[in-house]
């Protein structure tokens, strides 16, 4: 019901269309696209323009499917918050994996449940190669964390959308390098 007051307010005001911001979410979208993933607009004006790199489209829809795209928006705003978070356990994790391995293993794991990216992953390793080949146990558990997630990041939906022989030649291609790049 609400949502028919809400399609119905759009239409007396002589909307036939509304818009609605994707951008997409991985490590490297910034925070003004992630604020808007997902918001509606009645004019794509009203969107900001950002030009900053991050993919930016602005899908319309009819009015009438107004309901439909509002929970489609919060499913996309839970999206973003779950990146938020991610990166808020990769970030500590990276802190603290010399003073509290355990601590920082069971982070990555939670956040390779979200997902997990090859360049974070240079990144966690180019800060602590001294102590990753120091540590020969910390490295093969690092690398173990990680593969697990990698595997898992391509049983996701998203994936699935690949013809199979490119999700198998990606998912392998990026295992093995992180094989390499954990030193086995
Ligand atoms: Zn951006």
């Amino acid at each position: 019901m609400l949502n028919g007051l809400r399609v119905l307010a759009q239409l007396v005001r002589g909307r036939r269309k509304l818009y609605q911001y994707y951008t997409n979410v991985t490590w490297r979208t910034c925070e003004r696209c992630l604020d808007w993933h997902g918001r509606i607009r009645a004019r794509p004006e009203r969107f900001p323009d950002v030009g900053d790199g991050c993919p930016r489209h602005l899908l319309s829809f009819p009015v009438r499917q107004l309901g439909d795209y509002r929970a489609k928006s919060r499913e996309m705003a839970e999206v973003v918050r779950r990146e938020r978070q991610r990166r808020i356990w990769v970030r500590e994790a990276e802190e603290i994996l010399e003073s509290d391995s355990e601590r920082a293993l069971q982070l990555l794991q939670e956040a390779g449940c979200v997902d997990v990216y090859i360049p974070e992953v240079e990144r966690l390793a180019a800060r602590h190669r001294a102590l990753l080949r120091s540590d020969r146990e910390l490295c093969a558990r690092l690398r173990e964390v990680l593969l697990e997630s990698w595997h898992e990041k391509f049983a996701l939906p998203r994936y699935e959308r690949l013809p199979e022989r490119m999700r198998e030649e990606h998912e392998q291609g990026g295992a093995r390098y992180l094989e390499e790049l954990l030193g086995r």
